[in-house]
């Protein structure tokens, strides 16, 4: 597409309007009033390409012209595309060939409206129109008014065409250089170059008042590149095009301008999308999308039938956002509206979607977490709770089972303290006696060891029996001693009610971990209940038996008594709190026993023996070996 340049020569000196009038008058017709809607079928546009498909700034101003079509149409809309590559093959020969060629192609789809991209498309549809498309609009876009004047477009040819105002890209320039006290004007000595200067010098007379302005024109690349590396920090510079140095060396602009740019010692602005990646910072333009969307609206205005007519495409602020780093210039000076190209998206713009996704996993996981902890948190209150409620009721049935054995307590307690007092009266008989024998004296202090230490036993197993817990006191240690210590603890109780006691032989260890005051309660409540039970039952062989053994892996104790059992119909009831058959009872011996021995992960049953009597068992999981240490 060729470079259009500046409006300003062109200007009679009135608006847009005043030369829009004047372009018609020099036979670009206004051609609304022959507009006529395609009613019968979809319609058909053929969009020429001047160059090759590869070429970006047509394909990307034909694509953004599809892409509006498509949408305008709502798809109904049948587009074809020829890359007419007009650089590499100018030939006349080839163009004639091509003609004949697109007219044989399309002899039998004639399109209705054909946009020629670029001056090179204008001038090659406007002499082959005859033979490719006699009836069609023709849409000419991409340059600007003075080519539109110079390749003769016939009058009813609409044009969209892009001015290029090097005033907008002057303010810009200031906008963004607030403090700049140098302009300096590059242009080359290309008769479009040297055009192109008059114009600036025009446009810029106003603007270039407030600055120490400088032209760079009527020189080499090589002196173009070492005066603009030679300017003052707080310059503008503004380059224009570049066809032709001084020595007559041919550039596609943007190549020179980015040899200038790359040494320069301040910003380089231009009024062109294609300077932007080179060196430039940027300037105000017609992008290749706006241009593509107003022919697009053209195009869709033609199909419709509605009144069409030459306009400008809309200019646009771009910027480079690399070249504005590069140069420290605010982002907020920009003018509203500023397009900015090679902007870095931050990492959220980035990734947002993979972000939000991520937060939404990371927050639908901490609520589960949360929901989970707060679960347990409750289940662990709740558990602590009701810990301590089984402590609590332990202590009240260890009391009361103390204050129930306190008088056959008291009376084991008298059997040491009597046999000390009889001890030391006979002791001291002996030393009166004058000739006292010192063995047996010494026999005698030894029995009255044994006996101390006897009733501090009984007192020590009593403070045991009533200590109070406020945790559990996780241990490890056998079933069958705490079974032998909580034997000791009734045995005077046993005696005093005529019951014999009966104990088996331990044969094997029966490591359990639990609060061992709180199975030996067990113990104890199961043996006074059998107690009671053989005391009402009046029989009269009375016989509470303890056996311990190994049961299916897990340490097992069996009490079991001769009264008379328990009526079939409530086994189930009698552990249930405050079932009772007695007239003092509470009903809650057997509901305690359950849930110490739950709590440690055991069982407890009640059932009757054939030959008479219960049996309670109780069984509770061995300590693993790791836990053991071993
Ligand atoms: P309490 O001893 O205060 O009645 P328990 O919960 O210890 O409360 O016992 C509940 C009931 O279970 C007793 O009242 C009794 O009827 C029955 N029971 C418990 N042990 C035996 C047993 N060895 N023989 C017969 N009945 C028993």
């Amino acid at each position: 597409m060729a470079l259009g340049r500046g409006a300003g020569r062109l200007r009679c000196a009135g608006p847009l309007l005043a030369s829009l009038l004047l372009i018609a008058s020099n036979c670009y017709a206004v051609a609304s009033d022959t507009s006529h809607a395609i009613v019968d079928r979809v319609p058909r546009v053929l969009i020429l390409y001047p160059y090759d498909e590869r070429l970006a700034a047509t394909t990307a101003a034909g694509e953004a012209l599809r892409n509006r079509l498509l949408e305008a149409e709502d798809g109904k809309v049948d587009l074809f595309s020829e890359f007419l590559d007009l650089s590499r093959f100018p030939e006349a020969d080839h163009v004639a060939r091509m003609g004949r060629f697109l007219a044989a192609k399309y002899a039998a789809r004639r399109p209705d409206v054909v946009v020629a991209l670029g001056k090179e498309s204008a001038s090659f549809i406007s002499s082959n129109r005859a033979s490719i498309a006699p009836d069609a609009r023709i849409i000419a876009a991409g340059f600007g008014n003075s080519t539109a004047e110079s390749i003769d477009l016939p009058g009813d040819v609409i044009g969209a065409f892009t001015t290029f105002e090097i005033l907008k890209t002057a303010e810009m320039a200031r906008k963004l250089q607030p403090n700049a006290r140098h302009l300096y004007i590059i242009g080359g000595s290309s008769d479009f170059d040297r055009g192109w200067l008059a114009t600036a010098r025009a446009d810029l007379d106003e603007f270039s008042r407030s600055y120490e302005t400088t032209y760079l024109e009527d020189l080499t690349i090589d002196e173009f590149i070492e005066r603009a590396s030679d300017v003052p920090a707080d310059s503008i510079i503004l380059a224009l095009t570049i066809f032709k140095d001084r020595a007559g060396r041919n550039f596609i602009p943007r190549e020179a301008i980015r040899q200038i740019a790359a040494t320069a010692s301040a910003p380089v602005y231009g009024p062109y999308q294609t300077y932007i990646d080179y060196g430039v910072v940027g300037g105000n333009t017609v992008t290749f999308d706006t241009l593509g969307r107003t022919v697009g609206n053209l195009v869709a205005d033609v199909i419709a039938g509605r009144p069409v007519s030459n306009i400008q495409a809309p200019q646009t602020n771009i910027v480079d956002a690399r070249q504005l780093r590069r140069w420290g210039l605010a982002e907020g000076n920009l003018p509203p509206g500023t397009v900015q190209l090679h902007k870095e998206k931050s990492l959220w713009k980035e990734h947002w979607l993979a972000a939000t996704g991520a937060l939404g996993v990371v927050l639908l996981q901490a609520g589960v977490i949360a929901a989970l902890l707060l679960e347990r948190r409750r289940r662990q209150d709740a558990e602590s709770r009701s810990r301590l409620h089984l402590l609590e009721a332990v202590h009240l049935n260890q009391s009361a089972t103390a204050g129930a054995l306190s008088s056959s307590i008291a009376h084991e307690l008298n059997q040491p303290l009597s046999a000390i007092r009889n001890n030391a009266e006979a002791a001291s008989q002996l030393l009166r006696s004058g000739n006292p024998d010192p063995e047996l004296i010494q026999q005698i202090l030894l029995d009255i060891q044994e006996d101390d230490q006897r009733a501090g036993d009984i007192i020590g197993r009593m403070r045991g029996l009533l200590k109070k817990r406020r945790e559990i006191d996780w241990q490890e240690f056998d079933l069958n001693d705490v079974t032998s210590s909580a034997i000791h603890i009734i045995h005077g109780e046993a005696e005093r009610r005529g019951i014999t006691l009966n104990t088996n032989q331990p044969t094997t260890e029966l490591p359990v971990r639990a609060d061992k005051v709180h199975v030996q309660q067990v113990v104890l409540n199961l043996a006074t209940n059998a107690m009671d039970a053989m005391m009402d039952a009046g029989s009269p062989r009375k016989v509470l038996t303890f056996a311990t053994g190994l049961e299916k892996e897990k340490a097992e104790l069996r009490v079991a008594d001769t009264g008379d059992g328990i009526p079939e119909e409530r086994l189930s009831s009698i552990f249930e709190p405050f079932y009772t058959t007695k007239q003092a009872g509470t009903g809650l011996g057997l509901s305690i026993a359950r849930a110490i021995v739950e709590t440690y992960g055991g069982t407890i049953s009640a059932d009757n023996r054939p030959e008479g009597g219960a049996i309670f068992r109780v069984a509770l999981p061995l300590a693993r070996r790791e836990e053991r240490g071993q």
